[in-house]
């Protein structure tokens, strides 16, 4: 189907028929599968006959979400997961050995910096941290025991742009992966395969659903890379459900529409922000004011949906500007058709230090949004709301 243009493919790979020939996916809502014969059973544990096994690592819902991400990242094999975290964690265990290092980006998840540091720090697995936009920074971190590099671009919340290809080279010259955690663009406006790197990681929570309705992850690349991460998945067991593999799998069919009508929303608020005497500086790549705004418009279709800004006055005028909303959703989640408003000091970025915040640039006048659906217009005057009490 690799022929087929990226929109045809969101909605019509992956696409698994039952005895019924319905026209909708089927969802297969079992724990496990029968098999003709004793034969049988023995060939599809052996492998020599594929298809369905046990549900903790093989369902057809499942399957048919996996291929269908798959042709849109252009990869040869996805792995899907429970949560985003599931995906993450599956990848370093999947790859990684005790006494190995991770070179990642300062600017990664929140539970992902706690994860690589605090938990597999335990297992022998040590990171350093590097800045996500110095390709410098991590040429000198590489040691010859790093196996991964790891970058979320852009980054959240304030939409710093790497360069994947860079990067990858980096990577590569030192005989190690990058992984890219393409949550915020999806394939939709980013592929990162396509520009050198070797493993890409969804938070299907986000834009892949779309609506806020299930929480899903994903693992993708090469089929080699992705044995290991598969075996790791198939024993330990943070498998998606055959139910948010269907949810997710009918929000791929409208995935690059809503990724479009994001970043046109997204782009009109922040110029709008820009604008506003509160607001003493706005994060969006979509904008030419931003640092990387070249880089990102190469490297992406448009500027997705996540817009930073800051207002004078710190964490009181910040909280005043939330509190003020009575549209926007109160909520860290984003990527859904509704448009949410958070403080990263005080909520996701609150478990670092004061220091290492600001050294990350998460100020206490920092605000995210993520622009969904609504009316521009209305967005706007939600905001300026609060923005009118701080001036
Ligand atoms: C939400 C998120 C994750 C974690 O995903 P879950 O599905 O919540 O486990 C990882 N990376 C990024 C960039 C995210 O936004």
């Amino acid at each position: 189907m690799s022929e087929l243009h990226a929109d045809t493919l969101a909605v019509r790979a992956g696409t698994w028929r039952s005895a019924l020939n319905e026209h909708s996916e089927a969802l297969f809502l079992t724990s496990s599968f029968v098999f003709r014969n004793a034969a049988q059973a023995a060939a599809r544990f052996s492998g020599a006959e594929s298809g369905p096994i046990y549900a903790r690592f093989s369902n057809p819902s499942v399957s048919m979400f996996e291929e269908r991400l798959a042709a849109l990242e252009g990869a040869e094999r996805c792995v899907a997961f429970a949560s985003g975290m599931a995906a993450i964690l599956a990848t370093v265990m999947g790859l990684m050995r005790a006494g190995e290092h991770i070179v990642a980006s300062r600017s990664i998840f929140g539970s992902t910096v706690q994860l690589f540091q605090n938990i597999l720090g335990r297992f022998g697995v040590t990171t350093t941290f590097v800045s996500p936009t110095d390709p410098e920074e991590w040429r000198a971190a590489l040691r010859p025991e790093t196996r991964l590099c790891f970058v979320e671009s852009p980054s959240n919340p304030l939409t710093e742009v790497s360069d994947i290809r860079a990067l990858a080279d980096i990577a590569h010259a030192r005989g190690a992966w990058l992984a890219v955690d393409n949550c915020f663009c999806t394939p939709a406006l980013q592929q990162p395969l396509q520009l050198g790197a070797d493993i890409v990681i969804h938070s299907a929570t986000k834009y892949l659903d779309g609506q806020g309705r299930v929480l899903g992850g994903a693992v993708l690349g090469r089929k080699d890379l992705l044995e290991g991460v598969f075996t790791f998945l198939r024993t330990a067991g943070p498998c998606l459900s055959a139910f948010n593999a269907w949810v997710l799998l009918k929000g791929l069919e409208t995935l690059a529409l809503r990724m479009r009508a994001h970043s046109t929303h997204a782009l009109a608020l922040a110029g709008w922000l820009e604008e506003q005497p509160a607001v003493t500086r706005v994060f969006y790549p979509g904008l030419s004011s931003h640092p990387q705004h070249a880089l990102a418009m190469a490297q992406q279709k448009t500027g997705g949906g996540i817009v930073a800004f800051e207002v004078a006055g710190g964490r009181e005028a910040a909280w005043r500007v939330i509190d003020a909303c009575r549209l926007l959703s109160i909520t860290a989640n984003l990527g859904d058709t509704r448009s949410t408003i958070t403080h990263p000091a005080s909520t996701t970025h609150s478990r670092m230090t004061a220091e290492q915040r600001a050294i990350a640039g998460i100020s206490d006048g920092l605000i995210r949004i993520a622009v969904g659906l609504e009316a521009v217009e209305d967005l706007q005057t939600d905001l300026a709301r609060g923005l009118s009490i701080n001036w």
